[in-house]
């Protein structure tokens, strides 16, 4: 079900001009299309607190009101949106949304996923400011922007049950959304005056995925040679953003990285309830508070809004009204300093004020600016980041050296299987070269301490590099089948132009 209001003047035709970079049209009075949700738990609270603020500013907005979460799912659409609300969010391209509670169990799927991924939102664009001393903090020099990668990443979903015992899930990192969301991540830098862009991966360990990501980083940086470069793994650049922040300034990282230190980030900064975030794409944009929709506090009026607020400040700036976003986002700022605040970010001794009641303090004060924080400003002639093309490349020459078999095997004696394996496989040109389990090699000459599950792979290999073929595979398998050998799946051992595209075996 779709409803539609209005604020501020007359409804623009086209919100996609506004949207994607045409600074006269997107300075212009005309009312814009935009989606809205109030969604669930303590959503409807701060999404009637943020449109009161932002009518009050002058935002000249036409609304489109669409249900998701809780009762879509419950009326049997299992990502929680119904095909009407898709139909406003392609017409609209912009997507203020309140956080929803996910359901638990099987059969659902993640709205926030499925509404990044179909609409290719690939960037996720988290800023993480300190306010002290109005909001306690440990770090009060804090101010960094987090670019999340936003579509790809273990978020890819998808997952198998493998064998009795054994779960998988797949980390599929791709060239282009690399350079997509690590272009954006400079180019955003560079728009925003920032000084230094960081990534963190795990390269050390996932040499393809994570590799691939921060090479990509390496060979998009240099074309950015104003702006420094640097690159942590992310279990110590974690310590280093719990610890002392004020030293990062952008940090783009894939979507999981992300997802878990943009929290991180945003708490140590003040709270979860102040950090709104902006999902980019080609084809529309959503904004969002970070945090979810906090069920036990819904209803009671108690919630801070100003994530949702601060999202619906990167909303105006991206639909072309700066001027209102400067309004609103100094005006919040100058609530802060009066020392108004919801319960999560009240000083000790300080009375909190209630949610509707903090959206009044921010619209008493429209028209005025912070006196110790810095007031924000946002110019009228920036034109919107453009977005950066997913580059299709030439395609490498493939050649493929053999096959990892994976396998659902009961008896946990590698030497077991790998006699039943040789026996199965008999003069076939692909021959047995080892066996690993969980990514330990333990055949041949493995630990017997190496504990093992009923997850097995069996790398097998053509005599020469790059002589293996696809029927080659193929007769491999017919003859495990024959032999009753239950393999799950196949990976190919592929080389591209001559470079390895699998990873050893630990301790191959
Ligand atoms: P949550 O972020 O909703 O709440 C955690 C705690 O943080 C709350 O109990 C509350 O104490 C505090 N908090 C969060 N937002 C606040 C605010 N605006 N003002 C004051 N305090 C606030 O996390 P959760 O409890 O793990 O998740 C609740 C539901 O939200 C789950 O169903 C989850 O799947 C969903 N969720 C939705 C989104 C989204 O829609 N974007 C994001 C995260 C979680």
């Amino acid at each position: 079900m779709v409803s539609e209001t209005q604020l501020g003047a007359d409804v623009e035709a086209d919100a996609g001009t506004e949207a994607t970079g045409d600074v006269t049209a997107s300075n212009s009075l005309a009312a814009v299309p935009i989606t809205v949700a109030r969604g669930d738990g303590i959503g409807p609270e701060i999404m009637d607190a943020t449109l009161r603020i932002l009518e009050a500013a002058g935002a000249r907005l036409a609304i489109e009101e669409v249900e998701i979460g809780e009762a879509v799912y419950a009326r049997g659409h299992s990502a929680g949106i119904e095909p009407g609300s898709w139909d406003s969010l392609r017409r609209t391209k912009v997507f203020l949304k309140a956080p929803i509670t996910t359901p638990q169990g099987g059969g659902f799927k993640s709205l926030n996923v499925t509404i990044r991924k179909s609409l290719g939102l690939f960037a996720n664009v988290r800023p993480c400011v300190a306010y002290a001393p109005f909001v306690q903090t440990r770090h009060e020099g804090m101010g960094m922007v987090i670019v999340r990668e936003n579509e790809e990443d273990l978020y890819a979903g998808i997952e198998h049950r493998q064998t009795d015992e054994v779960m998988q899930c797949l980390k599929v990192i791709s060239r282009p959304g690399c350079e997509r969301i690590v272009r954006y991540a400079f180019d955003y830098a560079r728009a925003n005056g920032r000084k230094k862009v960081t990534c963190f991966t795990k390269d050390n360990i996932m040499k393809l995925t994570d590799g691939l990501f921060h090479k990509v980083f390496d060979e998009i940086a240099v074309e950015y040679p104003e702006i420094e470069n640097e690159h942590w793994i992310v279990d110590i650049g974690a310590a280093k953003l719990a610890d002392t922040p004020e030293i990062f300034d952008v940090i783009v990282m894939p979507n999981l990285y992300g997802d878990i230190l943009s929290d991180v980030a945003a708490q140590i900064a003040g709270s979860v309830g102040l950090a709104g975030s902006a999902n980019i794409g080609e084809h529309g944009a959503m904004f969002e508070a970070i945090h979810g929709s906090a069920p036990r506090r819904a209803g009671q009026d108690v919630a801070n809004p100003s994530g949702l607020l601060l999202a619906a400040v990167m909303m105006l700036v991206h639909i072309g009204q700066p001027d209102v976003a400067e309004r609103v986002h100094n005006a919040w700022l100058a609530t802060l300093e009066a020392g108004i605040t919801t319960y999560d970010i009240a000083s000790p001794g300080a009375t909190p004020v209630g949610t509707a009641a903090f959206a009044t303090a921010v619209i008493e004060r429209i028209g005025t600016s912070p006196v110790t924080l810095p007031a924000v400003t946002y110019p009228a002639d920036q034109p919107p980041l453009a977005i950066p093309p997913a580059l299709q490349h030439e395609p490498q020459t493939k050649t493929m050296d053999g096959v990892d078999v994976f396998l659902h095997y009961y008896d946990r004696d590698p030497a077991v299987l790998a006699e039943a394996l040789t026996a199965a496989a008999g003069d076939a040109s692909l021959k047995l070269q080892l066996i690993t389990n969980r990514g330990v090699k333990v055949w041949p000459n493995g630990l017997p301490e190496t504990f093992c599950t009923d997850h097995w792979r069996a790398r097998f290999q053509s005599a020469e590099a790059g002589a293996t073929t696809r029927s080659d595979v193929l007769d491999l398998l017919h003859r495990l089948d024959k032999a009753g050998l239950d393999f799950i799946k196949t990976e190919g051992l592929y080389r591209f132009d001559g470079e390895l595209g699998y990873s050893l075996a630990q301790g191959q």
